[in-house]
Formats: C-alpha cells, sequence, structure tokens
C-alpha cells in the first residue's frame, strides 16, 4: 500500500476470530493498523473517499496466522512418517546431526542463520505472521529475525545440568540480552524441559522472567519418560545423561508427582507461560492448569510423529485453558504449515466449529505469547497482520471448513498492511 494514506481491503468473507465472520465485509488500514472491520457497503461509504482499495471478491481474509511453538534454526531437518526409535534416541540423533552439520560446513553460522531464513520463508508462505521460536543460537538467529518482515517472540534457549550446569549459567544472561529487540522482535526466555534444567534453574528463569517481564516457555510433559526423570532420575532420559557422559550427582529431584505439578510448585502456572506439548495430562493437572494462567501449544502433527496417547486438548478447551496449537520443528513435522496442524485436528474431531480450530492458530496463539492485545485477531487498533485464502461459492456458510477440507494455500499475506518482502542472504558456498 505504498503511498496509501488508508487502504479499504473487500473480501468475499472477513473472519475477524474473535467476532462471527462477515459475507461481503472489508477491512480499514491506516499506519500498519485495523481502523475499522464490518460490512464492506457501510465501510466503503465511511472510509472508501481519497482510501486505496483492494478488492477480493474469491478469498476469505482472516488475521494472520500465529505459530506459538517452532524452533526455526532446524528448518533444514527432515524428518519421517514417524520418529525412527524413542524420544530419547530423537534427541540424540539431533544433537548428533546437529554437530555434523556445524563441522560439515565452513561458516556454521552461516548454515543456521540459512534455516532461519527458510524458515521464515514457510511461515509466509504458509500465512503465519507471527513466530514463537526457540533458538539456541540466538546470536545468529535474533538479528535474522530483526532484519525479517515477520513478527516473532525469540525464546532464549537456557538448559544445561548436572555436569553440564555451567551450560545453563552461560546460557542465560544471552537468551535475555535485549539488544536485538525491535518494534517487530520481542525476547523472550525458554528453560528448556524438566529433564535438561534442574528445579534451582527454573526457579531461577521464572524470578528473571517476572522482574523484566519476558514472556516464558518450555516443554513440558512432552514424553511418558519425564515423570520418571524427575521423580528419582532414572528411565531412558537419565541413560541419555549417561550416554553422552554428563551425569553427576546432587541433582534435585522432585517427588511431588506430575510434571504440571512439578510446574505448579515452581510457580510457573501463576505466570502467563508458554507450554509446549503437555501430551501427558492426569486429571489433576486438567485441574492444576484450569486454576492458573499458562496457556498450552499443542502440536498435533509432531504428537502423531512420536505416536502419543490422545492428546486432551479438547478438555482443556473445555475448562477454559488457554489451548493454541503449534507446529514444533522440521525435525518433528513435515513443514511449518500451521494449517495442515489444523487440518489434522479437523480429522481428529470432525464435530468442532471451524472457527474454533482457527481460533488455535490465531487469537488462542496470539494470547499464549502475550501479544493478544495486538494481534491474533481483525480488531479495531490492532496491527493489520492479515492472510487471505481463496473461497468458492460452493463453500457455503462454511469457508473455514472448506480451506481446510481442500487443502488451499493462501493467496495474499500483509503484516502491518504491507506485503512481506524477504531479503535472503548469501547461500553457504554460494
Ligand atoms: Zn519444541
Amino acid at each position: 500500500m505504498a503511498g496509501c494514506g488508508k487502504m479499504v481491503i473487500t473480501a468475499a468473507w472477513v473472519a475477524p476470530m474473535d467476532a462471527p465472520i462477515i459475507r461481503q465485509g472489508a477491512v480499514v488500514v491506516a499506519d500498519g493498523r485495523i481502523v475499522a472491520v464490518g460490512p464492506a457497503r457501510r465501510l466503503l461509504a465511511d472510509h472508501g473517499h481519497g482510501a486505496c482499495r483492494q478488492d477480493l471478491p474469491e478469498a476469505i481474509l482472516l488475521p494472520g496466522l500465529v505459530n506459538p511453538h517452532t524452533h526455526l534454526e532446524l528448518s533444514t531437518c527432515t524428518c519421517g512418517d514417524s520418529a525412527p526409535g524413542s524420544f530419547a534416541e530423537w534427541l540424540l540423533s539431533i544433537r548428533q546431526r546437529m554437530r555434523e552439520g556445524s563441522q560439515s560446513v565452513a561458516d556454521p553460522e552461516q548454515s543456521v542463520r540459512r534455516a532461519v531464513e527458510l524458515g521464515i520463508q514457510q511461515c509466509l508462505r504458509f500465512g503465519v505472521t507471527t513466530v514463537g521460536d526457540i533458538s539456541q543460537q540466538m546470536h545468529v538467529t535474533r538479528p535474522v529475525l530483526r532484519d525479517s518482515p515477520i513478527r516473532a517472540v525469540s525464546f532464549g534457549e537456557v538448559l544445561g545440568l548436572a555436569r553440564l550446569r555451567w551450560r545453563f549459567d552461560e546460557l542465560l544472561p544471552r537468551a535475555v540480552d535485549r539488544s536485538m529487540q525491535s518494534s517487530r522482535l520481542r525476547i523472550g526466555l525458554t528453560p528448556h524441559a524438566p529433564y535438561t534444567v534442574d528445579l534451582p534453574g527454573y526457579r531461577q528463569c521464572l524470578r528473571v522472567a517476572r522482574r523484566r517481564r519476558l514472556p516464558l516457555a518450555t516443554h513440558l510433559a512432552e514424553t511418558a519418560e519425564e515423570q520418571q526423570f524427575i521423580e528419582h532420575h532414572s528411565g531412558p532420559l537419565r541413560e541419555l545423561w549417561e550416554q553422552i557422559g554428563s551425569w553427576v550427582e546432587p541433582v534435585e529431584t522432585f517427588r511431588g508427582g506430575t510434571p504440571v505439578a512439578m510446574a505448579q510448585v515452581i510457580g510457573l502456572l501463576e505466570y502467563p507461560t508458554l507450554l509446549a506439548h503437555v501430551n501427558y495430562c492426569e486429571q489433576s493437572d486438567l485441574e492444576l492448569l484450569s486454576r492458573g494462567q499458562a496457556s498450552v501449544v499443542y502440536c498435533p502433527r509432531t504428537h502423531r510423529y512420536f505416536g502419543h496417547p490422545p492428546h486432551r486438548w479438547r478438555e482443556m478447551l473445555a475448562r477454559g485453558i488457554n489451548l493454541a496449537v503449534g507446529t514444533d520443528s522440521c525435525a518433528s513435522s513435515p513443514d511449518l504449515n500451521i494449517v495442515d496442524d489444523l487440518r489434522l485436528l479437523q480429522q481428529i474431531a470432525p464435530q468442532t466449529p471451524s472457527q474454533a480450530l482457527w481460533q488455535l492458530a490465531t487469537v488462542r496463539a496470539a494470547r499464549a505469547l502475550g501479544m493478544h492485545d495486538s494481534i491474533g485477531s481483525l480488531t479495531i487498533g490492532k496491527h493489520a497482520d492479515m492472510v487471505a485464502f481463496p473461497v468458492a461459492r460452493s463453500d457455503g456458510e462454511d469457508p473455514l471448513g472448506a480451506i481446510l477440507r481442500d487443502h488451499r494455500m493462501p493467496t495474499g499475506i500483509w503484516i502491518e498492511g504491507k506485503v512481506p518482502v524477504v531479503a535472503q542472504s548469501r547461500a553457504p558456498g554460494g
């Protein structure tokens, strides 16, 4: 919308996500923000004079999609249809692949940069305008995110216990360094998981997040073995530590039950923490989650990849827990197409209203990132981050359901009212 002070976009449908969908709707954008949403006829009468206009007669306009849990630096990884072995074996194989990858190229940082760029390109192609990105190589990934058009929370990842506890201490100040923060890039913190961060480490992260008002995330209850590890330091996750030669006592155990109970005791549920996965969830955990402020991000295709038992996402929604959907990384998901994750949910639960599914990757995902005041719905005052999908007359009254059923791809994307343009760095060796 170069040269446009104000822009009116009309569409066959507008789906604000925090209100019912509008047939023959429009969105008015000025200075990168939404200034009006409603029926096209009225908005053109009120705002049409002197404004630029774009008509999308065969599209539905939605808020830009939000993928609250991914690891862009793993975007050059590929995965098969299902995990080749146990979760611990998969973790080791990723570690190994990252090591080999960094040893085999002349400039390892350039290959990380390239992975993040490819990840961002995928996001934009699939209609994602905001990501919650977990990053170990934040000194490399954050400059790429800052210079890209995508909106992001960069969760700096900290991990290291037992013999590797020094690593946690080394990573923490880097993770919360805000020097790369910009209007579209927010800095967050993520203690990796209960099998890589000890209890004092978690408490320290929560203290730092509270003090600096940082978005906080962690992987939680991702595998069945996690509880065995936190309670007794036994099982496959302990063996993994032995295998890499880094186990040493003492490490504090948690004897109070499940990983969710552990999160509650630490205080993570009294903070708007983003809990990735929660694939293993007892009845008592649902109770704890429903009383807290944390969000759960379920990654359907990654969940299927590891063959976990059915996720309790519908019970979480019914209990008022903020449940959102994410993709996780390309090391456990075929790609970063979050709409395919919604498609999987449509197959699992075909009776779920289409809008409720799309909310998992818009309003609810924005809330999981603590950004619900500025993105996630087509609402006056929010950023004009939007995506358009094709619709057909035969869709009837449920175009949102038809997009999922027919595997349609986005036909338009805007961030702050502008079509994002991705600058590319030189390919390694090229
Ligand atoms: Zn993850």
